[in-house]
């Protein structure tokens, strides 16, 4: 047996195939070490380094190094002008950071349901929910399958809407022939620990736009004029200026060595990834009550995530109780997402309830994520899609 299944170093529970395994390679390893033993520890060259680097890979002209996506679509909408009593669009097919942020600066989710073949951001249902206060929408590339970006800057030019993508799944995602990162004015991603790129906690917003992206700068790092590479750099000392009240959001140099190496890698991670969904799909073209997302065909998708929908009904189970005999075999699984707006402090504070967006709350009761990471082997998808085949096959019995 490997040493990974054996020790099973970041799961409680041991599990034969986990949920997800990080891919830290020798390179990672070496340049974190070249860090540590050059003295410089906190945001300096491995940081600028790693944002030159990102911003080539996305084609976009900057790109500004944060500890989270959380931070990144947090100084995005505070480097857009959006505050109090404005309203945010989104969906609720996401994780809690999306909605999260929008309460940060003040202003009001606006949920707008999904379309059933991606469980993105519906366009035709966005122009309804946009009011006299709207100014931004943030779509979510939901398990890194772009979403409709021509409708969606369409309305966006028309009704004066900023655009800030959530492309916390979308690293390698291009939309047509344009690469996600360059397209909106501000793009947001991730490299937590179970995200396409990993720097262990981290994130990264790309923008074009020199203001903007001078303005997330100094927003992350405090709301001071220079960064401490240049207040204690090479040149000596220099004084500096808080120009307005920032944050603490700064990625820092030993995360920066494993973004730059991983960066490296990412392409021949989606190459891995891809070949397993379509080994899922293959597999569970067979099963009619496990219903795969659906890819267009004009986009290139990240395959962050492969979200099956359980036919519940005809099963005659929950999905909970699905996730049960899965795990039982010892696999690790994921949701891939309860709707935000049902969750109880948006209840709570806008009395939001089922039926405002009932494709994405369908879906939230039917979806199981299952494995899907680079160094997933051969035998343990196999495990995975006989569990799958088996606890199906012995519902269809009963
Ligand atoms: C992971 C995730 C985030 C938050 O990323 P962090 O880097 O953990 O802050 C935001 N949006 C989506 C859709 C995510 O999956």
């Amino acid at each position: 047996m490997r040493e990974s299944a054996t020790t099973s170093s970041f799961h409680e529970i041991e599990q034969r195939v986990p949920f997800h395994r990080p891919w830290i390679g020798q390179e990672e390893e070496r340049e974190v070490l070249d860090s540590l033993r050059s003295g410089w520890l906190t945001t300096g060259p491995k940081t600028r380094a790693f944002e030159r680097a990102f911003a080539e890979y996305t084609h976009a002209k900057h790109a500004v190094a944060v500890n989270s996506c959380t931070a990144a679509l947090h100084l995005s909408l505070l480097a857009s002008g959006i505050g109090t009593d404005d309203e945010v669009i989104t969906t609720p097919t996401t994780f809690a950071a999306t909605a999260n942020v929008i309460e940060h600066v003040g202003a009001r989710p606006v949920f707008v349901d999904v379309v059933p073949d991606t469980l993105n951001i519906d366009p035709d249902r966005i122009e309804d929910a946009i009011s006299p206060h709207t100014k931004a929408i943030i779509p979510v590339h939901f398990a890194g399958h772009p979403c409709d970006l021509d409708a969606i800057h369409a309305i966006a030019r028309k009704q004066e809407l900023v655009v800030i993508e959530d492309a916390a799944h979308a690293i390698e995602s291009w939309y047509r022939d344009q690469k996600i990162g360059s397209i909106s004015p501000c793009s947001c991603f991730s490299f937590y620990a179970t995200k396409n790129l990993t720097t262990g906690e981290g994130g990264m917003i790309t923008t074009d736009d020199d203001d903007v992206a001078e303005r997330l700068r100094i927003l992350s790092l405090h709301g001071i004029s220079v960064d401490a590479s240049q207040r204690y750099g090479p040149k000596g000392y220099k004084h500096w200026d808080i120009l307005e009240a920032g944050y603490k959001y700064n990625m820092f140099d030993l995360q920066a060595c494993l973004g730059i190496h991983q960066l490296a890698r990412v392409e021949t991670f989606r190459e891995r990834r891809r070949e397993m969904v379509e080994r899922y799909d293959q597999a569970f073209s067979e099963l009619p009550e496990v219903v795969p997302l659906q890819r267009r065909p004009d986009v290139t998708c990240g395959y962050h995530l492969y979200v099956v929908r359980f036919a519940v009904e005809r099963l005659g189970v929950s999905r909970d109780q699905l996730i049960e005999a899965i795990q039982n075999h010892n696999i690790g699984i994921g949701v891939h997402f309860r709707p935000v707006h049902l969750h109880p402090y948006y209840r709570n504070k806008y009395g939001f309830a089922e039926g405002l967006c009932p494709v994405a709350e369908a879906a939230g009761e039917r979806v199981i994520s299952l494995p899907l990471f680079p160094t997933l082997e051969i035998d343990e998808q196999q495990h995975v899609i006989r569990t799958v085949r088996n606890v199906v096959q012995a519902l269809r019995r009963t």
